[in-house]
């Protein structure tokens, strides 16, 4: 078979949303191909799925660990024989996919924001300044992973298939990694990625002591709290919350930034939402150039307005 595979990420049975990007990514690859396209997930052996074309599953494969995955995924590969493999560039696929890669002599071209006719896939470089094109010569699978919002998609997209189940040749004795702490699931860490509304703040709130008018709204609107990189620099907010070239790309249906100018290193990670307000007493601020909705003002007014009207609003 030749075609366009795509691994899908799960969790309990719940899909990463960045999965359903991947397939949106690899049904785009597919059309520009002319290609067939075939999903795959992976899990331990009591998990039911349904929407994925090929379930691959066995005991070993839960929890985690990038020795099964690569071991898994290579027998599934050489069984199917695709063009290419995509991937969520989720923080897992960073774990495993190279390794993956490797066994096939491949790199993984990761981080993949665009695919053209060619196919050439597109990477940002210079924390987003240069758009580089790059071209699978190679001969065998070429790997690539999709950056989170570069795909647009409402809902998580393989429903109603019953997959074909294919069980890997895997013993525990192959496995070195011990499982540790799943991917950012610990009490501090915050997985903006999967946040539907975001409310991002930028060092026009001043000072810290200012933050809690732009938590109250979050609140409100049952939104997480993100912010630019001065914020969390300054310690005013823990870094996790960061959004942009250092820190998090989101990709929710909202994004509300409020007093953020809008540098080219915050615009990359927060470009891909599918709605974008943004909050800011200077009207040349250059986030109103990828905002659907603008509000030209001081933050300090419009901000606690906001909240009480939502908050109105949903009484
Ligand atoms: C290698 C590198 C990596 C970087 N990575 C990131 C990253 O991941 N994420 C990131 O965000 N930045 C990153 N940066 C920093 C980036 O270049 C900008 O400096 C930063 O995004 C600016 O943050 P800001 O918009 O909050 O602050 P500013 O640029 O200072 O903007 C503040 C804005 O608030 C507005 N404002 C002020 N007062 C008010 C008020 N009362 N009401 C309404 N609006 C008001 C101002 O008009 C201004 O537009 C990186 C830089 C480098 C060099």
């Amino acid at each position: 078979m030749s075609g366009v595979l795509v691994i899908m990420e799960q969790r309990s049975g719940t899909w990463n949303r960045m999965s359903a990007e991947a397939v949106a990514a690899g049904q785009a690859l597919a059309e520009k191909t002319n290609l067939p396209l075939t999903t795959v997930a992976l899990a331990g052996k009591d998990t039911t799925l349904i929407g994925p074309s090929y379930l691959v599953q066995h005991e070993l494969l839960e929890p985690y660990t990038s020795d099964a995955y690569v071991i898994a995924l290579e027998q599934l590969i050489k069984k199917l024989s695709p063009d290419y493999v995509l991937f969520p560039h989720t923080y897992q696929v960073r774990d495993f996919a190279p390794a993956l890669a490797t066994r096939f002599k491949q790199v993984l071209i990761s981080d993949v924001i665009g695919i053209h006719d060619g196919p050439t896939f597109v990477r940002q470089l210079l924390q987003g300044k240069l758009n580089a094109d790059y071209k699978h010569s190679a001969i065998g699978p070429c790997f690539v992973s999709i950056q989170a919002g570069s795909f647009r998609t409402d809902a998580p997209r393989p429903a109603g298939v019953t997959p074909e189940t294919f069980t890997p040749d895997l013993s525990a004795s192959q496995i070195r990694n011990k499982p540790g702490e799943r991917f950012r699931e610990s009490g501090q860490t915050v997985d903006l990625t999967q946040a539907p509304v975001i409310v991002s703040v930028g060092r026009g709130i001043g000072e810290q002591d200012n933050l809690p008018i732009v938590e109250e709204l979050a609140q409100a609107l049952g939104a997480e709290l993100a912010a630019s990189r001065p914020i969390c620099d300054n310690g005013w907010l823990p870094m996790e919350r960061q959004v942009g070239s250092s820190g998090q790309t989101v990709s929710p249906k909202l994004y509300l930034a409020v007093g953020i100018s809008g540098a080219i290193q915050h615009l990359v990670g927060m470009k891909g939402s599918k709605a974008v307000i943004a909050i800011n007493k200077d009207e040349n601020a250059p986030i109103f150039e990828v905002a659907d909705y603008g509000v030209v003002g001081d933050l300090f007014e419009i901000v606690p307005e906001l909240t009480k009207a939502v908050r109105a609003a949903k009484s």
